[in-house]
């Protein structure tokens, strides 16, 4: 037998039943939600913007999603010094940034970007470009980026888990209103590099850019294997070395892997190959 409803419990159940008919709310509309961390509920319906579409159709339950972007690695905990927003605070952006990314790097395989201001803490966009190997601000942004004023802090997934590109650390400098610049890999690690706004640090970055392909010719002359993998890393350390930015990153088991076919005193070598050679470019 059926027990019937209250009035007052019919009318909720009504309301909720049209609530879930219009898509506002539905399970997949609180996972969305999940990410809209700074709209506070402005407006409901924005959830559905094109960027979180794939979200709102995949199949992919908030448990799942919330794995598969916390694997393995803890989330990223740094503080620059022009960033403005508390540690606490900043955490939790990069952390909802860094799930955003890998979560829509992971279902379509491109890579997607995600800007913040690190003032106001508030979002600037999401984009893709639906490309595998690259991602940018799109034009409509790029004017805020050149301003010095501005505090830029910008996420992004890498497909292949490599380290920062010579392109993003270069991008990161050469933009004054760029602070900081994340890439997370699928595999659960990250990078992050951090503009300390020093005139000649553009420069170093391409000198170092130059000083790893030496590097590795010099290696492969000699028969020694190097994963190419681990370029980019190399030449980021090298460059937080020199004082050019401040590098910052968690492996994951896969590259430490590669890593660890290379000898300390080879890896060593190799930093020294590159500050040497950033260093004797600048003079
Ligand atoms: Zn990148």
């Amino acid at each position: 037998m059926r027990l019937a409803l209250l009035p007052q419990q019919r009318t909720l159940r009504h309301q909720r039943q049209n609530q879930y008919s219009t898509g506002v709310l539905n399970k997949k509309t609180t996972l969305v939600r999940e990410y809209d961390f700074r709209r506070n509920g402005q407006n409901q319906y924005r959830y559905c913007t094109p960027a979180i579409l794939p979200i709102v159709k995949s199949k992919v339950s908030p448990y799942q999603m919330n794995m598969s972007a916390q694997k393995d690695i803890a989330d990223p905990e740094v503080i620059s010094d022009f960033c403005e927003l508390t540690p606490r605070k900043k955490y939790i952006l990069d952390k909802n940034a860094r799930k955003y990314v890998r979560f829509m790097g992971m279902q379509s395989g491109f890579e997607h970007l995600l800007c913040y201001c690190g003032i106001t803490g508030k979002e600037l966009v999401r984009h893709t470009e639906r490309k595998s190997d690259r991602v940018g601000l799109p034009k409509r942004h790029l004017a805020r980026a050149k301003v010095k004023r501005s505090r830029l802090v910008l996420h992004h997934n890498h497909p292949q888990s490599m380290s920062l590109s010579a392109i993003d650390v270069q991008h990161l400098l050469a933009r004054r209103g760029m602070v900081e610049i994340f890439a997370h890999g699928h595999d659960g690690s990250w990078y992050w590099a951090e503009s300390l706004r020093k005139r000649n640090a553009l420069d170093m970055a391409k000198y170092g850019d130059i000083a790893i392909v030496d590097a590795v010719s010099i290696l492969a002359a000699n028969h020694i294997f190097f994963d190419e993998r681990l370029a980019p890393h190399f030449v980021n350390r090298a460059l937080d070395r020199v004082g050019a930015i401040v590098y910052k990153f968690q492996l994951s088991t896969s590259i430490l892997a590669s890593l660890g076919q290379i000898s300390e005193a080879r890896q060593e070598w190799l930093l020294d190959f590159i500050s040497d050679a950033i260093r004797q470019e600048r003079q």
